[in-house]
């Protein structure tokens, strides 16, 4: 059943899932998967594909659109009239979410803390604005700034409270049928199924998606191997699992399969370097590596530590599929 639709399987699959949330259809799916044969030669690797998520939409690519999918949607089906998250001032979920939340006529508002200074949080000073109500908090304030957004009204109703990231276990449906995605390519033959599927852990949605879309579809499973680019306090193994755990709950307790097992986790921790957006030198090397061999746009923050494991031909001999989580557009203005 999970492998008979080419994209958002999941909500295909089990009605009752869709009837409880009413994800909303934001994205252009599926996303191609690339072959970059450079790259593969560069690291080592006996093939490389990239599940290409920059262009799941012209408004704003990357995964995140994803989760908003299923948040937005459920925030309309509980009758909210807008939604509050918070991130970094650079957060490229705030962003995501902002421009969502307008596309799906729904407000937002945000509370923003404290990150290194970068092209992200420039963009982001200029043009959030012009998306969403911001609340640009240093870190004293932030609790009061929160607990005061989340209560006050946002049109008729209290706003619907996203986590930070989009990381819930209802978010988390969004990879779920990402990974689904390439789980029917591999079916139908299109593709093979790769030993490795590289991902950056941030808030650990993503990762979490992966590894219960995957082990939803079943043998054969790719390994997982999910780069943490933030604090231990965010991103952790155990983290990945239950939140995978739990949206796999949501699609039972909804009708839906139970996968008889999850894929191999392999937690790769150390090289988010200083922290949340602090460049890595390895990971500059990474970001011209794919610009210049292969015109693969990346960014610090995520995507080229998450490939920093391949640059340091830690996966030497493997084939390896790249999440790509990163749309440019951003700095791209
Ligand atoms: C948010 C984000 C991620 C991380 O996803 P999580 O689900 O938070 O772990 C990876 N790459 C990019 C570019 C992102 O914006």
């Amino acid at each position: 059943m999970l492998l008979d639709s080419p994209e958002r399987a999941l909500r295909r699959a089990v009605p009752d899932l869709a009837a409880r949330y009413a994800p909303l259809d934001l994205a252009e799916l599926p996303t191609p998967v690339r072959v970059l044969p450079e790259l593969a030669d560069t690291w080592g690797l006996s093939a490389f594909f990239v599940k290409d998520d920059a262009v799941t939409s012209a408004a704003y690519g990357g995964t995140k659109v994803r989760a908003l999918e299923w948040l937005l949607g459920a925030a309309r089906r509980a009758g909210r009239q807008g939604v509050v998250t918070i991130g970094p001032w650079g957060s490229h979920h705030a962003v995501a979410t902002a421009t969502f939340a307008r596309k799906s006529e729904l407000g937002c508002r945000l509370v923003l803390f404290p990150q290194p200074d970068g092209p992200e949080v420039a963009w982001a000073r200029t043009h959030l604005p012009e998306l969403a109500a911001c609340h640009w908090s240093g870190w004293l304030g932030f609790p009061l700034r929160l607990l005061a957004a989340r209560s006050r009204r946002l049109g008729a109703t209290r706003p619907f409270p996203i986590a930070a990231g989009g990381t819930s276990p209802v978010g988390v449906l969004g990879a779920a049928e990402g990974a689904l995605e390439v789980a029917y390519a591999i079916r139908v033959g299109t593709l093979p199924c790769p030993d490795d599927v590289i991902v950056a852990a941030g808030s650990c949605g993503t990762a979490a998606g992966l590894l219960l879309g995957f082990g939803l579809a079943g043998p054969p499973y790719p390994r997982i191997v999910a780069v943490r680019v933030t604090s231990r306090a965010v991103a952790r193994s155990g983290r990945v699992r239950a939140l995978a755990r739990k949206a796999s709950r949501l699609v039972v307790s909804a009708g839906g399969p139970k996968p008889r097992a999850f894929p191999e986790l392999a937690w790769i921790d150390d090289l988010a370097g200083a922290g949340y957006g602090h460049a890595t030198g390895v990971g500059r090397e990474v970001v011209s590596m794919g610009r210049d061999l292969a015109g693969l746009d990346l960014e610090t923050t995520y995507t080229a530590k998450a490939l920093s494991v391949a640059h340091l031909r830690r996966l030497e001999g493997r084939s390896v599929l790249f999440w790509n989580t990163y749309a440019g557009a951003v700095t791209a203005d």
